[in-house]
């Protein structure tokens, strides 16, 4: 899954206003942040394997410690109490927390069983990949409700607020066609380097709060 993690991001808005928007979308990918580099430094593995689903192209050979259900919940916990002990506020360090559990949960939904319990433990995944319709369906929808939510929350303080805000949007519906329709990539390294380039949405996130206000209600 990607933009639907984002969609997350954005929503959790709703649920902790006084959090940044780049906080969030550091939560809700903070495993697939991860990753890359736990890639690039040999701890984990992909291949690239065309039809491995009908969604990806990439086989998620090992990564016990992004993507196993107890490292998830953990790196939940860890980043939910870097921000409480940061903001000292229990609210948003349980949505920040949430969010990063969020992932795994999410990926748990679209991939195969490739995803461990625990590291070493049992692989599970309920596979919606095997569908690109109902992987675009589903992931769409996550994502326009979570700009939908966002967008209830909080509001422009000046035009930056507003095309900073878009053109992030558009970027990761570019980013997700292309994924969709490009070829596959052409090694696992070059997965990790590309994939390492989403660490630029966080400081996205947090210029695009500068220039909004939470909403009150
Ligand atoms: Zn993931």
């Amino acid at each position: 899954m990607f933009i639907g993690h984002f969609g997350v991001g954005f929503g959790a808005k709703a649920a902790a206003p006084r959090v940044s928007l780049g906080t969030l979308l550091l939560a809700a990918q903070f495993v697939d942040l991860l990753w890359p580099i736990f890639l690039l430094l040999g701890i984990e593995s992909v291949r690239i394997d065309p039809g491995n689903t009908a969604f990806t192209p990439l086989d998620f050979v090992s990564y016990p410690l992004t993507h196993s259900l107890l490292t998830g919940v953990g790196w939940g916990v860890l980043l939910g109490c870097a921000y409480a002990l940061h903001r000292r506020w229990l609210r948003g360090a349980v949505v920040v927390a949430a969010a990063v559990v969020s992932h795994w949960v999410l990926d748990w939904v679209s991939h195969r069983p490739d995803l461990p319990l625990i590291p070493g433990g049992n692989k599970v995944g309920l596979g919606l990949w095997s569908s690109v319709p109902a992987t675009v369906a589903v992931e769409s929808l996550i994502f326009a409700a979570g700009i939908a939510l966002y967008l209830r929350a909080t509001r422009a303080r000046d035009s930056v607020g507003r095309w900073a805000l878009w053109s992030l949007v558009a970027l990761l519906v570019i980013a997700y066609v292309g994924n969709i329709v490009g070829p596959p990539p052409p090694s696992s390294r070059a997965v990790g380097w590309v994939t390492l380039s989403m660490w630029l949405f966080v400081p996205w996130g947090y210029w695009i709060d500068r220039h909004r206000q939470p909403v009150q209600r």
